[in-house]
Order: C-alpha cells, then sequence, then structure tokens
C-alpha cells in the first residue's frame, strides 16, 4: 500500500492555513483508504525557532486535539509527535551528510525566518530540511500533502535521497512527490495579503486560530485587509488584487467550492455583506472542531497515550528502514 507522511510544528495554536492546506485534506486521504497515513507533530522542527517548554508541552497536546477534531483517527492513522521516535534525528544526520550547504543556502524559508539576522538563528533552523528529509523518507513514504510553501523542502527530499541513491550505488530511497491541491493551497494573512498566514506571525489579527471563537472569528474577518472595490463579475477580475482572492479561496476551501464558483455566487458583492457570510461559514465550519478539540483537552494523559501508541506504531516502520540505511552507509553494529 503506498503510504503517505506530513507533519505541522507545535510551534504555536493551528490556524485556518493549517487546517485548509494540511489538515483536512489529511483527513481526505485517510478517509479515502488504501492508503497508510502517517501523521507527525514535529516538535523537533518547532525548537529550530526559541519554544518555551511549557507552551511546546502544551501546543503538542493542543495540536494532537486539533488532529483528532479534525477526523484524524488514531485507529486508522499513525498519529505521534516526533521525538519519541528517535529514527527521525538518526537519519537527518545522515542526510546532513548528504545535502549540500548551497542546497540549503537556497531555501526561501530559511531566508524568511532567519531575515536580515541570519547570524543569529540556530544550526537547527538552517538544517531543518534535512530533518524534514528524514521525516518522510524513514517511513519510504511517496506522497507527501503540504501547502503550497512547503514544496521546495519536499523537492529538496527528492535531491537528498536521489542523491543518496546514487553515492551509494542504491535504490533505496523512493522520491516522494508534494501533493498540492485544493482553494487553499497558501491561505494568506488577514492584514497582508502577500504573506503567508502563519500560526508563528506576532500578530494574532493575521489568523484564524482553531481555538478561536465565533465573535473572535467575525471580528478578524471583518476587520481584514480589503481593497475598497467589490467582489469582481469574474474570476479574472481577482488579478493583482491579493486580499480579495484570499477571501474567496477561503471561502471556497470552507464550502468545496471552486473558486469559480464562488465568484458565480457573489461576484458583485460589497465585501461589507460578503465577509458576514465568510463569517457564518467559517464558524459553521470550525465551530464543532473548536468544541471537540476542547473536550479533549480535558483529559491530557489520553492525549499523551494516543501518542505513545502511534509513536511505537511508528518506531515499527522506521527502525528497520534506519537500520538498513546505517548498513548502507557502512556503519558497523547497525540496529
Ligand atoms: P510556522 O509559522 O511556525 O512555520 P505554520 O503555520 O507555517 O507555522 P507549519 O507547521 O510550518 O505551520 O506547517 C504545517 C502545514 O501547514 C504544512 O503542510 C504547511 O504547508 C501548511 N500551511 C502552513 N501555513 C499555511 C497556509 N497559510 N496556507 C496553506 N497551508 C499552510
Ligand atoms: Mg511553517
Amino acid at each position: 500500500t503506498p503510504r503517505v507522511f506530513s507533519g505541522i510544528q507545535p510551534s504555536g495554536g493551528l490556524t485556518l492555513g493549517n487546517y485548509l492546506g494540511a489538515l483536512k485534506r489529511f483527513v481526505e486521504t485517510q478517509d479515502q483508504g488504501g492508503i497508510e497515513t502517517v501523521y507527525c507533530i514535529v516538535d523537533m522542527h518547532a525548537i529550530t525557532v526559541w519554544q518555551d517548554p511549557e507552551k511546546l508541552t502544551h501546543a503538542t497536546r493542543e495540536l494532537a486535539a486539533g488532529f483528532i477534531a479534525s477526523g484524524i483517527d488514531p485507529a486508522r492513522s499513525i498519529l505521534f509527535n516526533q521525538s519519541q521516535v528517535p529514527a527521525h534525528a538518526q537519519l537527518a544526520w545522515l542526510f546532513n551528510c548528504v545535502a549540500r550547504l548551497g542546497w540549503m543556502q537556497r531555501m526561501t524559508q530559511f531566508k524568511d525566518k532567519a531575515g536580515k539576522n541570519s547570524e543569529n538563528v540556530s544550526l537547527g533552523l538552517f538544517a531543518y530540511p534535512a530533518l524534514m528529509a528524514a521525516d518522510i523518507l524513514v517511513y519510504h513514504a511517496t506522497h507527501v500533502p503540504v501547502g503550497e510553501d512547503q514544496k521546495q523542502h519536499v523537492e529538496l527530499t527528492r535531491d537528498i535521497a536521489a542523491k543518496f541513491n546514487n553515492d551509494f550505488g542504491v535504490e533505496f530511497f523512493p522520491l516522494p512527490e508534494p501533493v498540492i491541491e485544493g482553494a487553499a493551497t497558501r491561505v494568506m494573512s488577514l492584514r497582508d495579503g502577500t504573506r503567508k498566514m502563519s500560526k508563528s506571525d506576532p500578530s494574532d489579527m493575521s489568523r484564524i486560530n482553531l481555538t478561536d471563537d465565533a465573535d473572535t472569528i467575525a471580528k478578524k474577518i471583518r476587520k481584514a485587509k480589503t481593497d475598497p472595490e467589490p467582489l469582481p463579475e469574474t474570476p479574472e477580475g481577482l488579478e493583482g488584487r491579493p486580499e480579495a482572492r484570499n477571501l474567496v479561496n477561503i471561502y471556497a476551501a470552507l464550502a468545496e467550492l471552486t473558486p469559480e464558483q464562488v465568484i458565480a455566487e457573489h461576484g458583485g458583492q460589497q465585501f461589507g455583506s460578503f465577509k458576514p457570510s465568510l463569517a457564518d461559514l467559517a464558524v459553521a465550519r470550525l465551530a464543532p472542531i473548536t468544541a471537540e478539540m476542547a473536550r479533549l483537552m480535558q483529559d491530557p494523559a489520553e492525549i499523551d497515550r494516543i501518542l505513545a501508541a502511534g509513536a511505537e506504531r511508528a518506531n515499527e516502520i522506521a527502525a528497520p528502514i534506519l537500520k538498513r540505511s546505517y548498513e548502507i552507509v557502512g556503519m558497523v553494529g547497525a540496529r
């Protein structure tokens, strides 16, 4: 059976971008059947930027609750946190020695996150894509559902797999495909239509959190930056209007329509009437998830048990692949 892997960082609370670009699609992949789905809370990625330890613990459990509340069934998918499966870090070291410095220097996420102060960011932030390659390849996963922002990292994963195979003269690692589908592969900030919505954005008004209540969601959408024109009558009219396009795409993804269908229905409307429709839709879709997350968070021990059981299953797949990788490299006593 084909195997899918993807991850989300516990670097803050889940956003609408994470839900539409990742979680919702993870659930669809799981429910499709016939595919082994491995979903990881990548806590080791999160600490590439500073995380307060208590907040990291909380965010990890809350993210697990978010996965389950969105529809991930820990019996049908493997759900766990990365640090419980040491093979990720172990394979990442091999990949640190396969990947080239120049490859890493081209990664736009590193440039965005390091900003102008790149001398003072962690070495881990720079090496992040090699760990991500290990996350995927330690399961021999062939498909990786991600948002648009992660396409470059999955392509680098392919380069690392290909170089490893070539360096050692083996056909060991598959070259995984990024799967980037739907109307919301890149949800933009509500404050700036040219920046991605992110859980680590300092402005809470830039994003909708899965823990936001109905009033907060309505307020954030009402205050979302837009231009003064009404929605265009045709999809082409969204050209050069990033904020309008973003709200249309969000509507489309939540309603399971295409952006064209949303324009056919709402074209010509003022934002004064489109925004309340969007807010109602967002609340209708998210409120049940928010409520279920809160319910699950009342029993953190149960969440920890689910993650430990998932880690055990993940380890069963990862350990033999790691062992074989060590043998290929020539390590004595690989186990
Ligand atoms: P951070 O700001 O800490 O990087 P993030 O919101 O970017 O957090 P990640 O954990 O880095 O979240 O990414 C998890 C998944 O969510 C990835 O598949 C990523 O592509 C997807 N994703 C993140 N932001 C968006 C977005 N704005 N639109 C669509 N998908 C997104
Ligand atoms: Mg990110």
